[in-house]
C-alpha cells in the first residue's frame, strides 16, 4: 500500500515512512491511494472472532509488504492483553436499540490507549529495521499525554518528554504520567498554560539543528496508524450486532476528528454504517460545518469534557480531501483560506455528500450534567461528560429506531468524578489500578517556560 498527501505536493510513501512521517512535507495529511474492501463473506467470517483476530484481518492491507501475517498477530495480541476487559471494547446496552461501545479499557482509561498501545510497537519495529533512535516531544492538556506515555514505556528505541501546565492538570491526569517507572520516560512541569507548553514543543520543532540532532517526533492524532488502528473497533463492534447483515449507526464524540474518520476507513471497507452522529460539545466547529458547510473556527470555551475543546479539527482534512472527490488542488484551496481567511466554505456537492453521511449534535454543560443524570436514572450506567455528549446525540437523531446505535464511550468516569458528582450528586468508584497511583512515587521536573532550559534537559535526559 501507498500513501499520498491530501494535498498532492509531498512525496508519496510507503507505510513505514508515512508512520514515522506523520505530518506530510506540504502540510498535508497522509492518506493510503486506495480502500481495501472486505466483502460481505469476509465480514461474516469475522463473527465471533477474538479482537486481535480482527485487528491483523483490518490492518494487514495497510501494511502490506511490510510486516508477515503471524508477527502481526503476535504484536496485536500483545498490545491488547494490556486491555483490562477480554473482549478488549467490551459493549453494554443502554436501551432497546442502543448500545455503548466502552473504549476506555486500556491503561490510561480513555479511548486513546487503543491505538497508541500499538504505535509504540510499531514504531519501535520500524526503527529497529532502520537501526535508529527517536525523542518524542509532546504537550499535553490531560489525556493524550499519559496515553503517549503509556505506550511508549520501555520501548527500546524512543524516549517520550511530555510537557504539561506546572498546576493545571488534574491530580489523576498528572500522576498517570509520573508515575511511569521507566527510563525512558521524562515529565515537564513547565511554569506556564498549556499554550506555552505546545509553543515550546512548536519551537523545538522549528529549530532544525535540535530537531535532527534529537531525531524528533511527534505522535499527535494526526498520524495515520492511530487512525487505522481505530477503524478496527468499528468492525469489531458491527460483527458482534449482525454486520454485514444489518446496517449499523454510530455515534462519536468528536474533536480532531480521528476517531470519526476511522469509522469512514470502515465505511470504505465495506462495513454497512448507515449514519454516523457526530457529537461536540460547545466547541462546535464540526456540528456548524456539518449544518451549513462553512468551516469557520472561533476562541476555544473551557467546557465539561475537556478533551474535546478544540478549535481546529486536523483529522477533518482528511475528510474534505474525500468529499472533494479526492482531488488535492481542492483540498490545498480550503486549506489555504482556512490559514489566510480564517475559514472557507465547502462544495455544495461536497456538502451534500458529507450530509447524506453525517448528521451531528451539540450539547453544553447543562445538557452533559442532565445527560448524565438521565443515562443513571434510566439505565444504572455512569458515563463521563465525553460519552454524554455522544447519548444525547444518539438519542436525539431521529434514526430508524430498527438500526442499532453504537455510541463510543470515550472515557471511564473516574476521570472526570467532580463533572459526573455535579451530575449524578456522588463521584464515581475509582478502579484499582487508579487508585493505586495515588501511592506511588512520582518523577517529574519542574522548569521555567524557557526554551533552552526545555532543549538543555531533553539533550541531558534522552539517548
Ligand atoms: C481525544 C478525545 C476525544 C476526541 O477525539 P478525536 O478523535 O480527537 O475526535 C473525545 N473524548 C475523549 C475522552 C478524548 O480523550
Amino acid at each position: 500500500m501507498k500513501y499520498q498527501s491530501t494535498r498532492g505536493q509531498a512525496p508519496i510513501l510507503g507505510f513505514e515512512d508515512a508512520l514515522l512521517a506523520g505530518l506530510a512535507a506540504d502540510g498535508g495529511l497522509y492518506l493510503p491511494q486506495s480502500w481495501p474492501v472486505f466483502t460481505a463473506d469476509t465480514l461474516r467470517s469475522l463473527q465471533g472472532a477474538d479482537y486481535a483476530t480482527i485487528a491483523s484481518r483490518v490492518m494487514a492491507p495497510f501494511m502490506e509488504g511490510w510486516i508477515e501475517h503471524d508477527e502481526l498477530l503476535a504484536m496485536l495480541r500483545e498490545t491488547y492483553a494490556v486491555f483490562d476487559h477480554p473482549a478488549v471494547v467490551p459493549m453494554v446496552q443502554a436501551g432497546s436499540n442502543d448500545w455503548l461501545l466502552e473504549l476506555f479499557h486500556g491503561p490510561t482509561f480513555a479511548f486513546k490507549d487503543v491505538a497508541l498501545q500499538l504505535l509504540g510497537r510499531l514504531f519501535d519495529r520500524a526503527l529497529e529495521r532502520r537501526g535508529e533512535r527517536i525523542t518524542i516531544v509532546g504537550a499535553t492538556s490531560g489525556d493524550t499525554g499519559s496515553a503517549a506515555i503509556a505506550g511508549c514505556a520501555d520501548r527500546a528505541n524512543m524516549d517520550v518528554t511530555i510537557l504539561f501546565p506546572h498546576g493545571r492538570v488534574s491530580e489523576v491526569q498528572r500522576r498517570q504520567m509520573t508515575t511511569v517507572d521507566a527510563a525512558n520516560v521524562h515529565c515537564i512541569a513547565i511554569e506556564g498554560t498549556f499554550d506555552d507548553c505546545q509553543a515550546l514543543v512548536k519551537a523545538m520543532f522549528n529549530d532544525a539543528g535540535f530537531r535532527s540532532r534529537m531525531n524528533l517526533a511527534a505522535v499527535n492524532s494526526i498520524n495515520w496508524a492511530r487512525v487505522m488502528a481505530q477503524s478496527v473497533y468499528y468492525v469489531v463492534s458491527a460483527v458482534r450486532l449482525g454486520a454485514p447483515d444489518r446496517p449499523i449507526a454510530y455515534c462519536i464524540p468528536s474533536a480532531n476528528f480521528g476517531a470519526a474518520f476511522a469509522g469512514y476507513v470502515a465505511k470504505q471497507m465495506g462495513l454497512p454504517i448507515a449514519q454516523f452522529i457526530i457529537a461536540t460539545n460547545t466547541n462546535d466547529i464540526l456540528h456548524r460545518f456539518l449544518e451549513s458547510g462553512s468551516y469557520r473556527p472561533s476562541g476555544v470555551v473551557p467546557t465539561l469534557s475537556p478533551s474535546m475543546d478544540i478549535q481546529i479539527s486536523s483529522n477533518f482534512e482528511r475528510l474534505l480531501f474525500e468529499v472533494h472527490g479526492c482531488d488535492p488542488e481542492a483540498t490545498s484551496h480550503l486549506m489555504a483560506r482556512l490559514s489566510q481567511s480564517g475559514g472557507f466554505e465547502a462544495e455544495p456537492e461536497a456538502l451534500a455528500r458529507t450530509q447524506t453521511m453525517m448528521a451531528s449534535h451539540r450539547l453544553d454543560d447543562d445538557g452533559m450534567r442532565a445527560e448524565m443524570a438521565r443515562m443513571q436514572d434510566d439505565c444504572g450506567i455512569i458515563v463521563d461528560p465525553h460519552t454524554a455528549c455522544g447519548t444525547a446525540a444518539a438519542r436525539s437523531s431521529g434514526l430508524d429506531p430498527g438500526i442499532p446505535v453504537i455510541t463510543h464511550a470515550q472515557a471511564h468516569p473516574a476521570k472526570f468524578p467532580d463533572a459526573v458528582a455535579e451530575a449524578i450528586g456522588r463521584r464515581p468508584d475509582m478502579p484499582d489500578r487508579l487508585a493505586r497511583l495515588m501511592g506511588r512515587t512520582e518523577r517529574v521536573t519542574v522548569l521555567p517556560n524557557d526554551l533552552a532550559a526545555v532543549q538543555a534537559f531533553i539533550s541531558n535526559e534522552s539517548g
